[in-house]
């Protein structure tokens, strides 16, 4: 038993589409417990630092300019295995491909618009809970 915090960022489409609750109702209706959370809007420099391990991906431009688009929502979610369980329940990177009853599958779009952000492993290279939180904002607590 794992308990792991992972961070979530509802992106502009979704919440600009009225989605920030039907969102957190699959967080919390999978355990995940919300321990953090702001609304904000990117800067482009914010956006550009926060995805730099895409640098040199064809679709970086885009991706920069959709995230700064519009204020999204950040969270950290705390749970066991939170980081894998959160990426199952947002479903794959393209919402076409994405499985049934998933975020992606049941709210977004498009994979340039794909309703939320989530840690994947690979892109430690940051941390990107503390590039959006400071200790004091995440709120450890029990049920
Ligand atoms: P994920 O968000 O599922 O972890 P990635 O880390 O691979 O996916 O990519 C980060 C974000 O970049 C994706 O959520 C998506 O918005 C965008 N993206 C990824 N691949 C593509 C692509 N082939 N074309 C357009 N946008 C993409
Ligand atoms: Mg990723």
């Amino acid at each position: 038993m794992t308990v792991e915090q992972t961070l979530s960022i509802i992106k502009p489409d979704a919440v600009a589409k009225n989605l920030i609750g039907k969102i957190y109702e699959r967080f919390e209706n999978n355990d995940l417990k919300i321990i953090a959370a702001k609304m904000k809007k990117l800067t482009r420099f914010e956006a550009e630092e926060f995805y730099a391990v895409h640098k040199y991906q064809p679709f970086f431009a885009d991706l920069i300019s959709f995230m700064s688009s519009g204020p999204v929502m950040i969270q950290v979610l705390e749970g066991e295995n939170a980081i894998s369980k959160n990426r199952e329940i947002m479903g794959s990177t393209n919402p076409k491909e994405a499985a049934l009853g998933t975020i992606r599958a049941d709210f977004a779009e498009s994979i340039d618009a794909n309703a939320v952000h989530g840690f994947d492993t690979l892109a430690n290279a940051v941390n990107e809970i503390m590039y959006f939180f400071s200790k004091e904002e995440i709120y450890s607590y029990q049920k």
